[in-house]
C-alpha cells in the first residue's frame, strides 16, 4: 500500500492533513460561524410538508431554476448579472480554480485569511501567494498587493470581505485599485454578508473581472449547503463548465427555496447575532490581557496574554466550551482565539469560562 501511495499520490497532497473536524457532541458549539438559533416549530411543520412531495427517484433540477429565481429576489441580484450555484461556496472556490488552473497559474489572498483558496488551489495544481495583511488591525497592505499581482500575474485573486478569521472589513478604495490592477478574475467572498452592511454586489458591471461570492451557511442554512456566486453571465457560463451535473441535490433546493420565502426570520436572527457580537465584544474587552478585535461578522478574534491561547482553549472544551484555536497556526495569529457569536446565555456562559480560564492558567 505504502508503495502505491508514494508513487502515485502527488506529493503536494500527501504532505496534507485532511480537513479536521473536533467533535462537539454536548459542547456549546461556538467553533464554526454557524446561526445558533433553530427554527421555529411551525416552521418545520411547514418545511416538512414540503420535503413530503419531493421526487427523490429523480435527479435535481439541474440548474435549480426555482431555487435560482428566488436567491434572485430575495437576495437582491442586480438584474443582468449571472448566477451560479456551489454546494456551499467551498465548491464555487474549486470551480473556479478548475477554470482557470494550468501549471505555473497562481492564486493570490491576503494573509491571515480563509484557508481553503490555499488549499482548493493546491488541490488544482495552482501556485498559492498569500500576502500579509498589516498589523496592527489587520488592514491591507496595497502596495504590497498591487506588488504581489504585478509580480506573480495571480489567474485569480479571493478578498474575503469582512475576512476570516480577524473579522474586519478592508478598506473600499483598496479593494478598488486591487480590483483594477489585477489581470485576472477577483472573488470578493461575502460569506459574513447577513453581519455588515458592507457590499460590492451592488458594484458587478463596474469592472469586467469582478465577482461576488456569498453562502447560505452563516444566515442560518448551513446544513443544506448552498453557496452562490455573481458575475458577468459569459464568464459564469464558462466556469459552470467545471461543475459536477446535479451539484445541488433535491432536498437542498427544495429546502433553500422553502428558506427563502421566510426570509424575515433570518434577517431576524441576523440582526440579533449583530447586537450580541457587541454585546459579547465590550464584556471580551472589559477582561484584563484580552484584545478582541472589532468585527463585521458573526464571530470575534481575540488575542490573549502570551503562551495562553492553547490552555485557555483546553480548559474551554473541559467548561463545556468549544471555540476555535489559531495558536500554533498562521504566524500573526499567535496566542488567538476565535469565537462564533452564539445565543445570549451561550456567549454568557463563554465569558465566564474564559475569565474563569485566565484566572486559573
Ligand atoms: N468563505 C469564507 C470567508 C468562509 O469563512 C467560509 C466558511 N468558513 C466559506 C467561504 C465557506 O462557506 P460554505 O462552504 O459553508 O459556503
Amino acid at each position: 500500500m505504502s508503495d502505491l501511495i508514494e508513487r502515485w499520490v502527488r506529493p503536494e497532497i500527501r504532505g496534507l492533513s485532511a480537513y479536521q473536524v473536533p467533535a462537539a457532541a454536548g459542547l456549546i458549539k461556538l467553533d464554526a460561524m454557524e446561526n445558533p438559533y433553530p427554527w421555529p416549530d411551525a416552521l418545520r411543520r411547514e418545511w416538512l410538508d414540503v420535503l413530503c412531495d419531493l421526487p427523490v427517484n429523480r435527479y435535481p433540477d439541474p440548474r435549480g431554476a426555482a431555487l435560482q429565481q428566488a436567491l434572485r429576489e430575495a437576495m437582491g441580484v442586480p438584474p443582468g448579472q449571472g448566477l451560479l450555484l456551489g454546494n456551499g461556496s467551498d465548491e464555487l472556490i474549486q470551480m473556479l480554480a478548475l477554470t482557470v488552473a494550468a501549471p505555473g497559474r497562481a492564486i493570490l489572498s491576503v494573509e491571515p485569511g480563509f484557508v481553503m483558496y490555499r488549499m482548493i488551489g493546491l488541490y488544482a495544481g495552482l501556485d498559492y501567494v498569500g500576502v500579509p495583511l498589516r498589523e496592527p488591525g489587520f488592514t491591507l497592505d496595497l502596495p504590497a498587493v498591487l506588488a504581489a499581482l504585478e509580480q506573480t500575474q495571480p489567474a485569480l485573486v479571493f478578498i474575503a470581505y469582512p475576512n476570516n478569521p480577524t473579522g474586519n472589513l478592508f478598506d473600499v478604495a483598496a479593494i478598488e485599485r486591487i480590483i483594477a490592477a489585477a489581470p485576472g478574475l477577483v472573488v470578493i467572498d461575502e460569506a459574513y454578508a447577513p453581519f455588515t452592511d458592507a457590499s460590492f454586489l451592488s458594484r458587478l458591471g463596474e469592472w469586467p473581472n469582478l465577482l461576488v461570492m456569498r453562502t447560505l451557511s452563516k444566515m442560518g442554512l448551513a446544513g443544506l449547503r448552498l453557496g452562490y456566486l455573481v458575475g458577468p453571465p459569459a464568464l459564469l457560463d464558462e466556469i459552470d463548465k467545471t461543475r459536477l451535473p446535479y451539484n445541488i441535490n433535491v432536498l437542498t433546493q427544495a429546502s433553500v427555496t422553502f428558506a427563502l420565502h421566510h426570509r424575515a426570520l433570518f434577517d431576524h436572527q441576523s440582526r440579533l447575532i449583530r447586537e450580541e457580537r457587541a454585546v459579547l465584544y465590550r464584556a471580551l474587552a472589559a477582561i484584563d490581557g484580552v484584545h478582541p478585535y472589532p468585527s463585521d461578522a458573526n464571530f470575534i478574534l481575540l488575542r490573549l496574554p502570551v503562551g495562553r491561547a492553547s490552555r485557555v482553549f483546553t480548559a474551554l472544551k473541559g467548561a463545556g466550551i468549544l471555540v476555535k484555536n489559531l495558536d500554533g497556526g498562521h504566524r500573526q495569529l499567535a496566542d488567538c482565539l476565535r469565537v462564533t457569536v452564539g445565543q445570549p446565555e451561550e456567549n454568557r456562559a463563554f465569558v465566564a469560562a474564559l475569565i474563569a480560564a485566565l484566572e486559573r492558567l
